[in-house]
């Protein structure tokens, strides 16, 4: 439990100092300027006060009650003050000192030291390396924190390793004109971890959205789990960086080569339910939102704009985004004829005219509010100088109090109505700049309605003969298994394959019928067919005899295999890839040559619900090839998701696959089935899991 860390009744400060330039001057300035409802203690070897307060030479000294232990001193000294700390029941010590693990040996020497004596005392520690914590609930107000950013108080709470960008996130949220509710920058965590956190803000009723820096991801299942829990109810949004830094490993497969480190954290914030955003400016606008505003229900946006032009381009932005443009009952546009200037246009965007005053926007407003086919209320505002629009703010901001949808606002305007924007703003409503940047943010919270629904989907499961399967598996030496063996595994799935078997001499096995397929079956051939390692369009006996001794010829000593030849269709890929520390991922794409070279692909950890099956067919940008056009037939998209959910379930079922290609799988017409062709299957070189 972290409530003495965010909610502590003292905080003492070892290393304060009367030196403007000090951290150890600006936690003790930082905890006094917020009104600190518990203790401050200074401590310093020989100063009596620092900043008005009475200072302590050692914390043995201090007499109240301390939660947390704010330790500047250096280093070297630090392992020591954690064990006075100890002496004295201090619950945890935020460590803002650097100079452990993360500079190398004596460094990381320093820190087990100091562990060691956390331990011992069982004092939990918050850092090393770290900026601190805050709190605005007005009962706590603690800012024990060396930045320079004042508190106000907020219902996002902020997560970020790195200081600088928790510092960052804060600073923006402020200028536009929102606060915080929790603040947590925790540098090395080397006891007290993200996850951690993540459970306290969580389990904060005040708290309704979580804003996330990530640099590096440590138990990421657990990571995972706490997420989908958490975003059930508050939505939790994230920034991770280091995305170009994951250089492109030398991969044997198709999957492995195009899952580079930005996909897989796609994938798993796809998975934890976390939405992911480019930039920080995104992220802080929708986290805005998200703080003040409730979800929509849907992605059905009503607009209300003063000039047509802003409406226009907020229409453009929010079906860019995947919102929809709500359509108006009869009712709504009756009620809007009615009360609004003759030269207004009641369809969406509804256009109350550049002369429309306080009322005209009131009306509209409520209007919208009622009508069920609505979601959400983009409001983009020009501000005539013929108008009260200081009366249309405090409208907006009277109106928005019975308001049971999300509003945005956008003001566009200049510093002439500042306090329009004010007024507007401090009735809890997000006021933007920039359309786009309104319809962005209502996406946003469109997207995360939509994660919520998902979060209950249950992972659907394949019947297979899983014992089989693993005795093929157990079988098989490490690396790529035979082609056989590959293909009787889906087959204990009850994956529709080409018939496949292994071929000694120019004998057609009896199951199988001209016209065939001849390949060969090698663990070193990963391309076979670049090599004249597949021979289609066999026809007859002496084809196949001819085929056999050239390609033993080109392959010597290698195996091959001899394929029913199923008719042409659209070619997919599936693909999976069982991520250390993560779990299977799992790919798909249009197959063939066009894999590699559009890299258009989607990916879902493992195991896959229906949704996420149906969903990572139409996320990819190729989805109208197998949809359907005007000369195109709709490939049969049931038996791929059928195909993906089974590929899911023998990812679940046997650990023993580091990575798996289908590549390809034949897709035929609606209700005509799908045929997996190529398989791939690497078995892990060791008995690991996950
Ligand atoms: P590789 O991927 O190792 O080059 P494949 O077995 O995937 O070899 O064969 C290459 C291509 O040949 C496939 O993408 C597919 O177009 C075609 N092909 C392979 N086997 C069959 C088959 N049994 N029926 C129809 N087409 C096939
Ligand atoms: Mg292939």
């Amino acid at each position: 439990m972290l409530d003495s860390l965010f909610r502590p009744r003292g905080v003492a400060v070892i290393g304060a100092s009367n030196n403007t330039f000090s951290i150890g001057n600006r936690v003790v300035k930082n905890l006094i300027t917020h009104n600190f409802k518990g203790g401050i203690y200074p401590v310093h070897p020989k100063e009596s006060e620092i900043l008005g307060l009475k200072a302590y030479p050692s914390i043995l000294d201090v007499p109240g009650p301390v939660d947390i232990a704010s330790i500047v001193v250096k280093s070297t000294m630090v392992p020591q003050v954690v064990e006075d700390c100890g002496k004295m029941g201090v619950k945890f010590v935020i460590i803002h000192t650097a100079g452990f693990s993360e500079m190398g040996p004596d460094g990381a020497k320093l820190q087990d030291a100091l562990m060691d004596a956390a331990r011992r005392y069982g004092v939990r520690v918050y850092g090393p390396n770290s900026q601190g914590v805050m709190n605005s609930d007005p009962d706590v107000s603690v800012y024990a924190n060396f930045t320079f950013t004042p508190m106000r108080p907020g219902r996002a709470s902020i997560l970020a390793q790195s200081g600088g960008v928790a510092e960052l996130l804060n600073l923006n949220l402020r200028k536009m004109g929102s606060g915080f509710r929790m603040y947590a920058s925790h540098g090395n965590a080397t006891d007290v971890n993200t996850n951690e956190i993540l459970d306290y803000f969580g389990n904060d009723p005040e708290t309704r959205t979580i804003i996330m820096h990530i640099e590096s991801m440590k138990d990421t299942p657990g990571f995972i789990e706490r997420c989908r829990r958490i975003a059930r109810d508050k939505s939790i949004l994230a920034i991770r960086t280091g995305r170009t830094a994951a250089a492109a490993k030398a991969v044997s497969s198709h999957t492995g080569s195009m899952m580079q480190q930005d996909s897989l954290t796609d994938s798993i914030f796809e998975h934890a339910g976390v939405m992911r955003f480019g930039t920080t400016e995104e992220m802080i606008s929708a986290a805005y939102a998200f703080a003040t505003q409730p979800v929509p229900a849907g992605p059905n946006v009503g607009i209300i704009a003063n000039a047509g032009g802003p409406g226009i381009m907020c229409v453009d932005e929010c079906v860019g985004h995947g919102l929809s443009l709500a359509k108006f009952s009869e009712e709504t546009k009756a009620k809007l004829r009615a009360g609004l200037i003759p030269e207004s246009y009641v369809e969406n965007p509804v256009d109350v005219a550049a002369t429309a005053n306080a009322d005209h926007f009131g009306l509209a407003i409520t209007c919208l509010n009622e009508d069920p086919g609505v979601d959400s209320i983009l409001i983009p505002m020009v501000t005539p100088f013929f108008v009260d629009c200081e009366a249309i703010g405090r409208k907006i901001a009277e109106v928005a109090k019975t308001v049971t949808k999300p509003i945005i606002v956008v003001v566009m305007t200049n510093e002439n109505w500042a306090s329009t924007v004010e007024t507007i703003k401090s009735a809890g409503i997000p006021v933007f700049d920039f359309p786009e940047t309104g319809a962005r943010v209502l996406a946003a919270m469109a997207r995360y309605s939509e994660i919520r629904k998902r979060l209950d989907e249950a992972p659907a499961g394949a019947a297979g003969d899983k014992a089989g399967a693993q005795e093929i598996l157990s079988k098989a030496p490490a690396g790529f298994i035979s082609q056989t063996d590959a293909f009787d595994i889906l087959a204990a799935y009850k994956i529709p394959i080409a018939r496949t078997s292994q071929i000694a001499a120019a004998e057609l096995p009896s199951k199988i019928k001209f016209p065939v397929v001849l390949k060969v079956d090698s663990a070193d051939v990963v391309h076979k067919s670049d090599t004249g390692g597949v021979k289609m369009d066999i026809a007859r006996k002496a084809a196949l005899q001819k085929a056999v001794e050239e390609m033993s010829g080109r392959f010597p000593g290698a195996k091959l295999v001899v394929q029913e030849q199923c008719p042409k269709g659209a070619e997919i890929i599936i693909g999976m890839k069982r991520e250390k520390g993560v779990g299977p991922v799992l790919m798909f794409g249009m197959g063939g040559v066009q894999v590699e070279a559009m890299k258009d692909v989607s990916f879902r950890m493992a195991p896959l619900s229906e949704g996420d099956a149906a969903r990572m067919v139409r996320v990819i940008r190729s989805f109208p090839l197998l949809k359907g056009s005007r000369n195109l037939p709709a490939v049969d998209l049931a038996a791929i998701e059928k195909l993906l959910i089974s590929v899911s379930q023998i990812a679940m079922d046997l650990p023993e696959i580091a990575e798996m290609d289908l590549n390809p799988a034949i897709v035929y017409p609606e209700g005509q089935g799908i045929k997996v062709v190529d398989v791939r299957i690497k078995k892990q070189a060791t008995n690991s899991t996950k």
